[in-house]
């Protein structure tokens, strides 16, 4: 695979924020947004293991799953375009949008969009669900949603990998937890790790890790002492899954006038503010290096001013 215009290992960029003055804290924001501008963030350490996959299998189409605005399918119509796979995306909801900007983009890379019922979609974890998709749609390589597989955790342990220093706290935005596992797993046990649910009632989020982190280390002592440090912080989604508030907002337009970096509204603005209310609350005694990761996202912005009816972003 020719991957020369993706930016990785993704930045690493240190930024300062008024919340944060005078509290022995550093903080760095891992630039994942930055890793490729239509297959950014998460999406592609997700992704990227799975195509490889599909290529080498010989097959030539992927099919996937996602909401109408799934930051997700935007990628994975994106990334088999690029990388000459054609793409099914099977999407949650008879009535989504063909034409919101997610769908819409999608369409333009050559997904194929296929919009089932909420009742169907329950079904997508079935085998035999899934062979009558082979039924309808031919062979192709399967990606869960969110591409929530241990391809999508092995592309996400590359984002520890990564940093240069091993950070004290490490805040990531979750949705199925797959990135957050990947970083439990790629973790020296040293840095804590905070995942943000994006949805109301993200404690499940600690049994996903768990599991994903049993099934590859196979140690029970092991996964005891990763899972110490992992810290599911369930309480910012803001009402529920991509649901934001005028303080939300607020806070992202400040986020940006100070750090000069965009944050989504889903998923890594969350998890923002959660840093900073962590940092609050418990403003460390010694020096400590703190890291968000920015996990992209930001092409689901217009579909979200759109749904508000205003911008977030306004000056640019
Ligand atoms: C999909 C997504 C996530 C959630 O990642 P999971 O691995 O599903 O937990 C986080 N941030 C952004 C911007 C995303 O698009």
């Amino acid at each position: 695979m020719n991957q020369k215009e993706f930016a990785l290992p993704s930045p690493l960029t240190e930024v300062q924020h008024s919340c944060l003055k005078g509290k022995n804290i550093r903080l760095f924001i891992k630039r994942d947004d930055l890793i490729h501008p239509d297959i950014s963030g998460n999406k592609w350490r997700k992704l990227q293991l799975n195509i490889e996959q599909a290529i080498q299998r010989g097959n030539d189409t992927i099919l996937t799953f996602g909401g109408a605005h799934s930051n997700h399918i935007a990628a994975t119509a994106a990334a088999g375009n690029k990388f000459g796979l054609k793409t099914i995306g099977i999407i949650r909801g008879e009535e989504a949008d063909l034409e919101n900007p997610t769908l819409g983009y999608a369409r333009e890379q050559g997904m194929l969009i296929h919009r089932i019922s909420r009742t169907e979609f329950r079904e997508i974890g079935d085998w035999n669900y899934i062979e009558s998709l082979r039924q309808k749609f031919g062979s192709f390589y399967l990606i869960p949603q969110g591409g929530a597989n241990f391809y999508g955790v092995q592309g996400c342990m590359e984002i520890i990998k990564e940093l240069p220093f091993v950070a004290d706290r490490i805040f990531v935005g979750c949705g199925t937890g797959t990135t957050l596992s990947g970083l439990a797993l790629a973790n020296k046990a040293i840095s804590h790790i905070y995942g943000v649910s994006a949805l109301k009632g993200g404690a499940f989020l600690r049994d996903e890790v768990s599991a994903n982190v049993k099934k590859v280390i196979n140690d029970f002592e092991t996964e005891a002492f990763l899972m110490e440090k992992i810290c599911i912080l369930d309480q910012y989604h803001f009402g529920g899954y991509a649901r934001i508030s005028g303080e939300l907002i607020a806070f992202m337009q400040q986020f940006y006038q100070e750090t000069g970096i965009k944050t989504d509204p889903v998923y890594t603005s969350k998890a923002a503010w959660a840093l900073i209310d962590f940092a609050e609350a418990n403003p460390p005694t010694e020096p400590e290096k703190w890291v968000l990761i920015h996990t992209g996202g930001l092409q689901g912005i217009p579909a979200m001013e759109q749904r508000e009816g205003m911008k977030i972003y306004p000056d640019c």
